[in-house]
């Protein structure tokens, strides 16, 4: 069985002073809440602080992206070298990575690899834009990002991973999928995609989480679906009480 794990990506929101006062309003009641998997994914200069009111609790800790070398001449970027150690999980391919930043699957790719060398767990986001969607070509975009994202990994790397599937026209406005649709790329798609590159027995490891207007209020709904291994929260991480009722309503549904 997948254990459900549900990632709070705060964005470029939150100061040092913020961060430590949001993570110490949730620490304790998620710490109360079992069988969930709690990650939490402040910016880069709150890691350092928000790890130390953390450490050694079951309260995981993950960046928001990542360069692919170790050190050198990237102006402004963070490597694999400096987070190993100090957190668990790295979100890479973001939607807004990709849109802003011109992250490409090949490049995505590359940090995967990356990550995965220095024992870090690649959070990998992929999702088709609304043009896309409109378009009819969901199901081609997720494919072709997963298969680029995931491009020469053996299948013990692959069932390490977690994805996030994020619907880029989901993200931010507060129009969630539905958990049907969320549940038919996930399973339907996704999973179907790593069965076939990587053998069912792969698939079935790899947790699949949903990203893209989560909150208190669908989170069940979508948290019921078969492949649905979790959540990456957005705006709704930034809230204790509401990231806190998120996890714990995703327990209560796994407990059923
Ligand atoms: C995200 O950016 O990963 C996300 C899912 O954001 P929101 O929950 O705010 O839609």
């Amino acid at each position: 069985m997948r254990i459900p794990i549900i990632a709070g990506n705060w964005k470029m929101n939150k100061t040092i002073a913020e961060a430590v006062e949001l993570v110490n309003a949730m620490r304790d009641p998620l710490l109360a809440i079992p069988s969930v998997e709690k990650v939490v994914c402040p910016p880069f200069v709150a890691l350092d602080r928000v790890a130390a009111l953390i450490r050694g609790t079951e309260i995981g800790l993950g960046a928001q992206n990542m360069h692919w070398e170790e050190k050198g001449a990237f102006t402004g970027e963070v490597s694999p070298l400096m987070l190993q150690g100090l957190c668990q999980y790295v979100i890479l391919g973001h939607s807004e990575r990709r849109a802003y930043f011109g992250e490409t699957d090949a490049i995505v790719n590359r940090k995967v690899k990356a990550a995965l060398a220095h024992g870090l767990t690649p959070i990998v986001c992929v999702g088709e834009t609304e043009a896309q969607y409109d378009a009819g070509e969901t199901e081609e975009v997720v494919r072709r990002q997963l298969e680029g994202a995931l491009d020469g990994l053996t299948a013990d790397q692959v069932a390490s991973l977690v994805i996030a599937y994020e619907p880029v026209w989901a993200i931010g406005t507060g129009k969630a999928a539905t958990a049907a649709q969320a549940q038919q790329i996930i399973g339907g798609v996704a999973r179907a995609v790593l069965a076939r590159l990587y053998g069912q027995a792969t698939a079935d490891v790899v947790r699949i989480q949903y990203g893209g207007s989560t909150n208190s209020k669908n989170i069940a709904e979508i948290m019921a679906q078969p492949d649905i291994d979790g959540a990456l929260v957005g705006g709704a991480s930034l809230k204790a009480d509401e990231f806190v009722a998120m996890v714990r309503i995703t327990a209560e549904v796994y407990s059923r």
